[in-house]
């Protein structure tokens, strides 16, 4: 940036790095249109970082102590087990055979008195995605975007927060943005750790400790660039049109390949699908993760957890990689029909 050093050598007290801070928060407040109420802080401990502040900040805000959680997969599981250490939780739909749907909101028995409700936008590892806002009949919201921050434009107001480790759509591990209404501060339980204080590191432009400077330009770099490109909109609609393309080669593949999740919350960053049969014929699959190898299309392998392949088609991913894996998908059906 011209100052002759490199971020990794600056003080983070610099009137340099608080230019580079402040730009990266004024991008995040364009392309998300945060409202003035709202507070940006660039935390560590990432995602899972978020799993205990979010209770530690929050649940206290009633003095039941309770929290609803949407548990639709992985990572919203995982953060509701986490939250039982700090209050009650109300899990709205115990866990599923298997993670591939969300159940009817008229399902859901929502507790008026719990402190928030929290759902993940995006389950990263079954693909399925809220494309909707949840109804919480006036509870405070509370979302994990994570793996699809900045894929689409969000409208913020109605969230009390919002959390993403930036490693997916924004930038690279270290950070994790928390954008959060400014009258929910304040209220931690006394044992939250003080670097998790949404109070303290808003009051301190989130420099209480040392932050993850690199981390936090390299946000700024890819929040130019998606500015540069028309913004969440324009995110939108490639997003659109890259997952359409892998979904629609699914769906017309006569089985070969097959997609879990139901129609209605197919997420349009993590596409997870089977080959060969349902539960996946694992020597296909391995078949089919070689040859991609070879060809340069790597990180396809699904998640342990679940097996099979998963497509992640996260911003940085162009059209053009993406219509690469469908011709492959398309040859390797020919091949092995
Ligand atoms: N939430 C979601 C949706 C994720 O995909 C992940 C990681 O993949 C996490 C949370 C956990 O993030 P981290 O590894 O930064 O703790």
């Amino acid at each position: 940036i011209g100052t002759g050093i490199s971020i990794l050598e600056m003080s983070h007290r610099s009137s340099d790095f608080s230019k580079i801070i402040n730009s990266t928060e004024n991008l995040l407040r364009e392309l998300l249109n945060v409202p003035e109420n709202y507070k940006i802080l660039f935390l560590q401990g990432g995602g899972s970082g978020q799993f205990s502040g979010i209770p530690l900040n929050l649940i206290g805000l009633k003095e039941d102590r309770c929290a609803d959680y949407l548990v639709t997969g992985t990572w919203s599981a995982k953060a509701a087990k986490e939250a039982e250490k700090y209050g009650k939780v109300n899990v709205i739909h115990p866990k599923l055979d298997c993670y591939t749907k969300i159940p009817d909101s008229s399902t859901w028995s929502l507790n008026p008195s719990a402190s928030y409700v929290y759902y993940c936008c995006n389950e990263t590892v079954h693909g399925v995605e809220f494309n909707f806002i949840p109804d919480t009949k006036g509870v405070l919201l509370v979302s994990d975007m994570s793996s699809n921050f900045l894929s689409r434009p969000v409208d913020v107001s109605k969230f009390g927060l919002i959390f993403a480790g930036a490693q997916k759509n924004v930038g690279c591990a270290g950070v994790t943005v928390v954008i959060v209404r400014e009258d929910l501060m304040g209220k931690a339980l006394k044992e939250c750790p003080i670097i998790l204080d949404y109070q303290v590191q808003a009051g301190n432009n989130s420099l209480y400790n040392t932050p993850p400077c690199f981390s936090i330009y390299i946000m700024a770099l890819v929040l130019e660039w998606i500015k540069n490109n028309g913004g969440a909109d324009a995110m939108e609609r490639l997003n659109e049109q890259k997952s359409d393309i892998i979904y629609d080669n699914i769906n017309h593949s006569n089985g070969f390949y097959s997609c879990p999740v139901d129609e209605a919350c197919r997420s349009r960053m993590n596409i997870p699908f089977r080959i060969g049969k349902k539960e996946g014929d694992e020597s296909l699959e391995k078949a089919f993760l070689d040859g991609a190898s070879k060809l340069g299309m790597i990180s396809l392998k699904g998640h342990r957890s679940v097996g099979g392949i998963r497509a992640s088609l996260y911003n940085a991913v162009t059209v053009e990689d993406v219509k690469a894996l469908a011709a492959y998908m398309e040859e390797f059906l020919k091949n092995h029909r």
